[in-house]
């Protein structure tokens, strides 16, 4: 973009000539600056999203006690039971205040947590069926269908245990948000170079304006339910993380009130043909 700039400002010709051999190395840094930009630009929009839900789950308990503080100061100083169950009532919302607040600084240090990348021949068959397993195990009421179109065991350069990791933040999601179908679909293939898996789920599904930041640190949809089950905003950006830096990438197709499809690529190291 800089460099189309100077190249349109009628006035930059004269002032500065840019030796043609320049032009890839400088569109180059200004695509590297750019991507700097927008990278910064998120993740101060991140950090805005994460102050808003924190303010915004911090509003209730600080204004049930200013109510109670306003009730005793204006008449319940005298009255035993007012002052009693204002008390109570304030103790109880200061301890879930606390419990926020706690919950804030855990959140935080996890996300400060670098990944480290480790290499490890995993066979993404034997992962995908040790998942699909205990799965089934865990949630007798779910049904869990695995397609397996692999030849024999695929092997990836990965951590087994992030492979697990992604697995599980996908499979948790899919019977979190399965709403009245419990039924979450496994798939796994390849093609050429890659490993392709696939976790699906029909439940509440997901709108494209939401689609395009769950991938983002602390982002939840449904704020106040995503909590009551246990959201924190942090899973899906985790698994981003782990899939990209492991050479691989990971898409989602939703459709609000349906379901959705998380699809994730990975390179493949080895193949192995059963005989
Ligand atoms: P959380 O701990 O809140 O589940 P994630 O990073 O794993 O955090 O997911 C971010 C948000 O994306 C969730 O709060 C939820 O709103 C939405 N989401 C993730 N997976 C699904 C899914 N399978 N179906 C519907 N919504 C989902």
């Amino acid at each position: 973009k800089v460099v189309d700039h100077l190249k349109e400002d009628p006035q930059a010709p004269d002032r500065v000539e840019i030796p043609a051999h320049f032009h890839d190395e400088l569109s180059s840094l200004a695509e590297l600056v750019n991507d700097m930009l927008n990278r910064m630009q998120r993740f101060i929009l991140q950090q805005h999203q994460f102050v808003e839900d924190v303010s915004h789950e911090l509003r209730t308990p600080v204004a049930i006690v200013k109510g109670h503080m306003e009730l005793l100061n204006r008449w319940g100083k005298d009255d035993p039971k007012i002052l009693a169950e204002s008390i109570a009532v304030s103790l109880t919302e200061m301890k879930r205040m606390e419990g926020l607040v706690q919950e804030m600084l855990d959140l935080t240090r996890a996300d400060q947590v670098e990944l480290t990348f480790t290499d490890g021949d995993t066979d993404v068959q034997e992962v995908i069926h040790a998942v699909h397993n205990n799965f089934q195990m865990i949630y007798p009421d779910f049904t869990f269908g695995l397609e397996d179109d692999l030849e024999g065991p695929t092997i990836v350069n990965m951590s087994r245990d992030h492979l697990e990791q992604i697995l599980i933040i996908l499979s948790d999601n899919a019977v979190k948000y399965s709403r009245e179908r419990k039924e979450v679909h496994f798939a796994v293939s390849s093609a050429g170079p890659s490993v392709m898996l696939a976790v699906q789920d029909f439940g509440e599904g997901i709108n494209p304006e939401d689609a395009a930041r769950v991938f983002d640190r602390f982002y939840r949809v449904d704020k106040a339910r995503s909590r009551k089950q246990g959201g924190n905003g942090l899973g899906l950006s985790i698994a981003q993380k782990l899939i990209e830096g492991y050479g691989g990438h990971i898409e989602l197709e939703s459709v609000l009130g349906q379901g959705s499809i998380f699809r994730i690529t990975l390179p493949i190291k080895t193949k192995r043909i059963n005989k």
